[in-house]
């Protein structure tokens, strides 16, 4: 099976068929290292979307129908085929996204896979789950068709988050993929089609945000709406779907932070060389990336040295080249926006950068130049807004109490890690922390436990069996007393 390149035409997937799209206008899909056009693909019209909403809800029925074990069997099926397709994908990530060679097998295809096995895994319980309170039974029932709507950063993981958990619960989905990075989608629909889900349980429409994102999220047969994207846009899918009542989820951005308490300050060291490899990853497009280290003031100097050292050995490049570890921007625009980010940082009183690799060679592509500063103001655009890109902003802390002040002071609430020894400390930091998720030190990502926002970065979870949960409904089953 072959990446689509070219003119995509047939850019809607219905009845496990690829179909033509009808509109008029092509989103063009370019490569992030070197800014030339690889695909052109048509976009859906409102049509186009009903049509997909009506394949949707003429199988949704059926397939909530199927046994709940069988539909688990086609999602691990279909995380199989996926696996031997891993050098399309990953050849397709690299291109849409710009993701480097040494983590577009991990970070890209490994962590889709990921996420469809552990959702396979936690699936059966969470569906079968009965309850008993008092004289009623509790069970749950597939929410019906679902509108999803993704990101570009992680084409498959992405997806994935969204199609496993559904197709497990019953549900039938319209996905509308980034159109900054679509092709990956076309793959997984081949493989989950490969994988026996009946037609019509997952159809795929293409184009742009407001319009056929917009038409989706909006549509009246949509029972429930998954959205990860910006702030700004998840706002308009929410506004969209209440013209309806339809129920979402959101997925918004992040801004945050790794927290160095000063009983763990020998590794602060440590802290830095953690924390860039989070926010450098996949060049900064990661909802999760730390984009802020929160130190004891007293450490400043420290960090700033190992800041050096870190950018010393980032090597900025073009992703297939096994050097490089962190390639380009996935577009123009998100290059663009990084580069204004930069641009204020500089002009921004109280913001001094660290260290920031020169990129100026590489005049083709997408690329922004990996930077650390030290932002002394909390009200720095840099410390409140997320950029999304390779930009890490170090703030200095007088206490445990400023470092917790610090942490919250941006409307975003995603996740934080807190560094230190001391579990209880730990815990006690981590609980005052308003974020979907707080992780020790350098902890590895337990990748099913519940992952989601609180503030601006959205409400709904995703992973494992809280992702599944957001799929089903509870029915109570109240049954008559027993008769004497
Ligand atoms: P985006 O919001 O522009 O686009 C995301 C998706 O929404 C795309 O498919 C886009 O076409 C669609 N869209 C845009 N406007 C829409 C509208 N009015 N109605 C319906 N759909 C619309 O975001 P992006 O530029 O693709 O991704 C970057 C942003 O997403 C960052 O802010 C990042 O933090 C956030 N993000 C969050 C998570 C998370 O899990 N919290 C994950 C990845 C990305």
């Amino acid at each position: 099976m072959a990446s689509p390149r070219g003119t995509v035409d047939d850019s809607l997937w219905l009845d496990n068929t690829r179909a033509a799209a009808s509109g008029t206008t092509y989103v063009p899909v370019d490569d992030s290292a070197t800014g030339e056009e690889i695909a052109r693909v048509r976009s859906a019209t409102g049509e186009d979307v009903d049509r997909a909403f009506d394949s949707a809800a003429r199988a949704q029925r059926r397939w909530a129908d199927v046994s709940p074990a069988d539909r688990v069997a086609v999602l691990a099926k279909a995380a199989d085929i996926l696996e031997g397709m891993a050098d399309d994908l990953a050849v397709t990530m690299q291109a849409e996204v710009g993701t480097v060679a040494s983590q577009v097998r991990g970070a890209q295809v490994g962590l889709g896979l990921t996420a469809m096995r552990l959702t396979a895994a936690a699936a059966l319980d969470a569906i079968t789950e009965r309850e008993q309170i008092g004289g009623s039974d509790v069970v749950r029932e597939p929410a019906g068709v679902v509108g999803a709507i993704t990101p570009w950063n992680y084409p498959l993981f992405q997806v994935a988050l969204k199609v496993a958990p559904a197709i497990a619960a019953g549900c039938a989905v319209v996905l509308k993929p980034a159109e900054v990075a679509p092709l990956t989608t076309f793959l997984v629909a081949e493989a989950f089609a490969e994988a026996g889900l009946p037609a019509g349980v997952l159809n795929v429409v293409c184009g742009g945000g407001a319009s056929v994102g917009g038409a989706v999220a909006g549509h009246p047969r949509a029972d429930f709406v998954s959205f990860t994207g910006s702030v700004a846009a998840g706002r308009k899918v929410a506004m969209a779907a209440a013209r309806w009542g339809t129920r979402t989820s959101l997925e918004l951005g992040g801004k945050s932070a790794a927290i160095v308490l000063d009983d763990d300050e020998e590794k602060v060291r440590a802290a830095v060389r953690h924390t860039t490899a989070s926010c450098f990853g996949n060049a900064g497009q990661t909802c999760a990336a730390l984009s802020r280290l929160i130190i004891p003031r007293r450490l400043l100097a420290e960090a700033e040295d190992e800041v050096r050292a870190v950018l010393e050995q980032v090597v900025v490049g073009d992703p297939s080249d096994a050097a490089s570890t962190v390639g380009p921007l996935a577009s123009r625009e998100q290059r663009d926006r990084v580069a204004e980010h930069l641009r204020v940082a500089g002009k921004t009183a109280g913001v001094r950068t660290v260290a920031a690799k020169d990129v100026s060679h590489l005049t083709r592509g997408w690329y922004a130049p990996p930077t650390v500063v030290v932002a002394d103001d909390p009200g720095a655009p840099i410390v409140q807004e997320e950029v999304f890109g390779p930009v890490l902003a170090i703030q200095p802390a007088d206490d445990e109490a400023h470092a917790i002040e610090l942490a919250e002071g941006t409307r975003f609430g995603l996740i934080a890690r807190v560094w230190t020894d001391d579990d209880a400390r730990f815990e006690r930091v981590a609980r005052r922390l308003r974020v979907g998720g707080v992780i020790q030190s350098d902890a590895p990502t337990v990748w099913d436990a519940p992952f989601g926002g609180v503030k601006d970065s959205g409400y709904g979870r995703e992973r494992g069996a809280y992702g599944v949960e957001e799929y089903l409904v509870p029915k109570s089953l109240q049954r008559r007393a027993p008769q004497a």
